[in-house]
């Protein structure tokens, strides 16, 4: 075993560091007070190969593994967590190609996110489903040499800016989980209807909506390995994009930790720095327990992907440890700052409402246990 990291690894954490501290956290509270999709940003970290990580090399990708991935990921939410939620889900939606289109989808709909700045969204919650994403209801029908999607997505990320979405739709309601499929949808499709941007509590830079997509007729070869394949090749990029979701909450914990240890030598009460009083040690030494135990496990949810080993149930033991400790951690760094922490002024409220939204999306914190249970119970 080797814990440490390697030297191509160490330098792509520091440069996507150095990219999180001099680019992203100056502007991440403006953005995220006034809701500024981060175009640019997302534009200049595509340029440092900062993005789509989960694109292999075969098809223009820089060839980055799942540990790769999750290290990059990890710093750039240490920049903000909400710019990094829209930088995420262009691999949610790339993986599905990855990991379930044949050779000529992947040169046809990946290779164009290597060679120009590109944005995608993943489609598979619904407005009356989500926890219970087998029983959507947007409907995939054969019509001649075409594929006609109707339904309503919500809650969809980059939405309003992407141009690919992967869609997730049934081709018969009554096989349940094995009626749905995955099709690729190019933006400017014919029938596609977004709605208005969600005004949400924290992640208020990215972008996040319903879509509608009225009789919106794709190509037979836009369809993600056979009809019914999809419920697998979303339980697949799961898998994948849930230890990437854990690197998130990872990078926001680890911010909360720095800015609670800095704080806290440098406020004073009762004549002395607040990081001399024991109940302050106590949150700082329960803040560190946690980050390094969440970044354990995130670091072997992404390996064993790199393995090609089955990671279900510790990529579910990494979502919900590493979000309901960033949420336990950053609400403690509120609480550190005292008065301060509640004020917008200064950084640690953000952190607070970024974290709550980690424990939801990807599978909510609850979903991860009954994916544990299933697991260690069968
Ligand atoms: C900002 C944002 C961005 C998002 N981005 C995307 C995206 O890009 N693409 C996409 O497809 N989706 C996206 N989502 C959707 C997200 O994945 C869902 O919101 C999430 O899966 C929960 O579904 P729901 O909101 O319908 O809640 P519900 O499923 O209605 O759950 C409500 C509550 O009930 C609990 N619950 C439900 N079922 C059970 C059960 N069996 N046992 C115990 N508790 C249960 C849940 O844990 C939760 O606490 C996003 C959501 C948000 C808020």
């Amino acid at each position: 075993m080797d814990f440490q990291l390697t030297q191509e690894q160490i330098e792509i954490k520091e440069l996507a560091l150095k990219f999180a501290r001099n680019e992203m956290i100056p502007v991440a509270q403006e953005y995220d007070e006034k809701g500024i999709f981060p175009k640019e940003l997302f534009k200049k970290a595509w340029e440092l190969g900062l993005i789509n990580t989960c694109i292999p090399a075969e098809y223009g990708g820089a060839g980055f593994t799942s540990l790769d991935s999750v290290i990059i990921s990890e710093a750039l939410a240490y920049g903000c967590m909400g710019i990094n939620t829209s930088f995420m889900a262009n691999d949610l939606a790339l993986l599905p190609i990855v990991l379930g289109g044949n050779d000529e989808q992947k040169k046809k709909f990946l290779t164009p996110f290597t060679t120009d700045f590109k944005i995608a969204s993943f489609c598979l919650t619904e407005p009356g489903n989500g926890s219970d994403a087998a029983g959507i209801k947007t409907t995939i029908k054969e019509d001649g040499d075409h594929w006609v999607i109707n339904g309503e997505k919500m809650w969809i990320t980059n939405a309003g800016h992407a141009d690919l979405f992967v869609v997730y739709g049934t081709i018969d309601l009554s096989l349940k989980h094995k009626g749905i499929s995955a099709v690729v949808v190019e933006a400017g499709t014919e029938g596609i209807e977004l709605g208005k941007k969600e005004d949400k509590m924290g992640h208020r830079s990215s972008d996040t909506r319903g879509i509608r997509f009225n009789n919106v007729r794709v190509p037979k070869e836009n369809m993600l390995g056979k009809p019914g394949d999809g419920w697998t090749i979303a339980m697949n990029t799961l898998d994948h994009s849930r230890p990437l979701v854990a690197s998130s909450a990872l990078g926001g914990a680890q911010r909360a930790l720095d800015l609670s240890i800095q704080y806290s030598k440098e406020r004073t009460q009762f004549g002395v720095p607040i990081a001399k009083h024991q109940a302050i040690q106590f949150m700082i030494a329960e803040m560190g327990m946690k980050v390094e135990a969440a970044r354990l496990l995130v670091h072997k949810a992404a390996w064993l992907c790199d393995q090609g080993q089955k990671n279900t149930e510790i990529a579910s033991y990494a979502k919900a440890f590493a979000s309901d400790s960033c949420m336990q951690i950053t609400t403690d760094a509120v609480q550190i700052y005292g008065g301060y922490g509640y004020s917008k002024e200064y950084p640690v409220e953000k952190l607070m409402r970024d974290a709550k939204l980690i424990q939801i999306y990807e599978g909510t914190s609850q979903i991860q246990r009954l994916v544990m249970a299933r697991e260690l119970l069968k």
